[in-house]
This record gives C-alpha cells, structure tokens and sequence, in this order.
C-alpha cells in the first residue's frame, strides 16, 4: 500500500534511520554524562561513545579519528574551515578560490571575508554544472591560500572533479576544502586518495539527526593549522568549544557506519530508481530539460525544467509528494536559483525545474506514483497555459 504524502527531497534532509534512533536513545537518559567529565564514570561512558563515533566518520572518509571535529552540522563545519583557514594563514597570502555553484554556507563566509579585505575568485562552471580545470589553475596565485569546491551540488547533484582538483591545489601548495554534505554517505570518499585537506558533512543529510556535523582536518602530509571560531572550554582539540552532542554524535556515528557498509548496493538501488524516474517522465511528456551533468552525477539526483509550467505551481499542484524547486533555502523567495542561472538556466526554465530527492525509503512504487502524478499536473497547467 502506498502512503501518502510521499518525501522524495532527501537534499534538504532525510529521515533518521531507525537503527541510528536506537543507537541514540540511552545517551539521553541513562548514558547522559557530559563527555568532558573525567570524575565519574557517566563522564566515562559519554567520551567513549563519542571516541566510537569518531572512528567510524573517520573510516567512511579514510581518515584518522584525531582528524575529526565535531560540529553542529554542514554549516558550522564550512565556516571553521574557511573562516579558520583564512585566519591562520592571514600572513600567507589573502586569496581565495571557490565556485559560484557553492552552498550559501561556503558562498556567505567567503563574502563576509571579501568585505574585510580577501580577494575571492568566484568561479563559474561549463553548462554541465562542472569547473574548468583550466580557469582554476589561472585563477591561482602565490597568495592563494585555500581552495573551496564542494563534492556534489545541493540542486543538481553534479560532481566535481575532486581528484583534479586535489592534485592541482597540492602542486601549487594551496589547501583544499571541500563542502561534501551531499557526498559523503552516497558515494565512496577517501581524503587521501582526492589530496582534501578538509571536508565538511552533515548528519542529517546521511539518515542521521539534525544539529550534528564534523569537519575533517588533515593532521599530517600537510598538517593543517586552523583558528577557532568558537571559543571557551577547548572541547575537540580547541577547534570547537561546547559540551559534545553525544547523542547526535553517536547518531551520526551510527549513521556513517551504516552508510559505510551498504552504500554499494544502495547507490546502484536508488540510480535504478531516479532512472526510473528519468525515463517515466520522458516518455509521457515533451519538453523536459535534465539540470546538470547526466554522468558526473549522485545517484539519487533529478533536476529537470519542465517547459512551460511554473515550478512553484507545479509543486502546489502536486501537493502530496514532497519536492524542491531550486534549492530548499531559496525556494521561499521568488528568486531563480543561484545554480540554475550559473549553468546557464534562463529564468523562465530556472523557475520550472523541480530536483526530486530520492533515498534510503523510497520505493518503486513511489517513483511511479511520482511520474503518473507530475504527468498529470504537467499536462494540465500546459493546457491552461496560453502559451
Ligand atoms: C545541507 C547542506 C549544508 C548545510 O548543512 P547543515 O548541517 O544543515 O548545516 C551545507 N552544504 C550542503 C552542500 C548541503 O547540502
């Protein structure tokens, strides 16, 4: 039986696995301790379970737990890189790169830094959705100190090419961030092997809690220095003062390990499903535009502009399944989406885009819900459309 409404917008969040809540739930009561108390033994259990978690965000990022930083989510985590990065190396140089498809949380710190003084290069992207590896090494300096390039995009899902991009920041002696909330948990992520320097993710983007995050720091080959942007009892090496959320780290432990363990069979389950998807809207309709590349894509990601409709309309039409036109966070002003006019979206075709969100939860018999159902309304706002 299908039940209604349907959630298929798992950019903006997704739903905490039941295996993580169970995880979770004795560290609110009986484990409560405050895991920078080292009298007592609920002080005890507390920083066990957060040292747990540690290792195992640290192994779905092949990195070393020392290495891991624990935030309140993707947005604090982009902050203390960049903002931090940009303060200990203040004397190195005062540039830096990032790219005008970023997150508002890596897009707003790099602005606020311009307005105090930092040249920032904000760099555009082919109609794919992709960088140009070539503008980037143009656009480095000798004074370039950080480079910001996120994993995989919030709207259209694309990839960046982090390898590249790893190899080029590291010979020219730059750090590399990388904002990977969309990435990591989804698709294979190993800092090493991209040359990352940092990279921030999210809990509740990988079926875990809202409200937790961490920020990976490389330690060595090079060891990054990075400035506090919290300050007080110099919880988490300094980097993050501020009792630890055990329970949401725990969740977000638990959730990496899941992530870890079954994200082979569960990306190739859900591209099943969004081809699915793909080819029911094709096949019933004309005029349907894929937002970004097709191959150097998440899994679980559709874009598309359905021309002639209104997106916002569409998605009222629609009402029981749960989807995003542009991004979550811009989609409550009229504006087009900062990502679909970088690619190269006229503002009539930004407005008509929806991004479908599948995940863990969604079923087959969803995704052909979804089809028949944005068939529907598409066809009848087109024939009440005078154009
Ligand atoms: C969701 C998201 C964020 C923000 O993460 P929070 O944990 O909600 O602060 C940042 N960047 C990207 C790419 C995201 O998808």
């Amino acid at each position: 039986m299908l039940k209604l409404p349907i959630y298929m917008d798992c950019h903006a969040s997704t739903p905490v696995d039941p295996r993580v809540l169970e995880a979770m739930l004795p560290y609110f009561t009986e484990r409560f301790g405050n895991a920078a108390s080292r009298t007592h033994r609920f002080g005890w259990e507390a920083e066990e379970a957060a040292e747990g978690a540690r290792k195992k965000v640290a192994s779905l990022l092949g990195a070393s737990s020392r290495e891991i930083v624990f935030t309140s989510g993707a947005t604090e985590s982009d902050n203390l890189a960049i903002k931090g990065i940009a303060e200990a190396y203040r004397d190195r140089g005062r540039h830096i790169i990032t790219v005008c498809t970023e997150h508002a949380a890596v897009l707003d710190p790099c602005r606020r830094l311009e307005a105090q003084g930092w040249r920032v290069t904000f760099l555009s992207v082919h109609p794919d959705g992709l960088v140009d590896l070539d503008r980037l090494r143009s656009a480095m300096g000798h004074d370039t100190v950080l480079v910001s390039v996120m994993a995989a995009n919030n709207e259209v899902g694309v990839l960046q090419p982090l390898a590249q991009i790893g190899t080029i920041t590291r010979e020219r002696g730059a750090l590399f961030h990388t904002d990977a909330a969309q990435a990591i948990g989804r698709i294979p992520f190993d800092v090493n092997a991209l040359n990352i320097d940092l990279a921030s993710l999210s809990a509740h983007k990988l079926y875990g809690p809202k409200g937790v995050g961490a920020l990976y720091v490389r330690r060595k080959n090079p060891k990054v220095s990075l400035a506090a942007i919290i300050d007080g009892g110099g919880h988490e090496r300094g980097l993050r003062s501020g009792t630890p959320n055990v329970p949401g780290i725990v969740g977000l432990g638990c959730a990496a390990e899941i992530c870890g363990a079954e994200m082979a069979d569960e990306s190739r389950r859900l591209q099943a499903l969004r081809d699915r998807l793909l080819h029911g809207l094709t096949r019933n309709l004309a005029g349907i535009d894929v937002n970004g590349s097709m191959t150097d894509r998440l899994p679980n990601n559709l874009n598309v502009s359905f021309a002639g409709v209104e997106g916002e309309s569409l998605l009222m039409g629609i009402g029981d399944v749960a989807l995003s036109s542009g991004s979550a966070c811009a989609s409550a002003t009229a504006k087009p989406s900062h990502v679909l006019k970088a690619i190269g979206r006229e503002d009539d075709l930004a407005h008509a885009s929806i991004r479908f969100g599948l995940g863990r939860f969604n079923t087959e018999e969803e995704v052909d819900y979804v089809v028949e159902k944005v068939t529907a309304v598409v066809r009848r706002l087109r024939d009440m459309s005078p154009v």
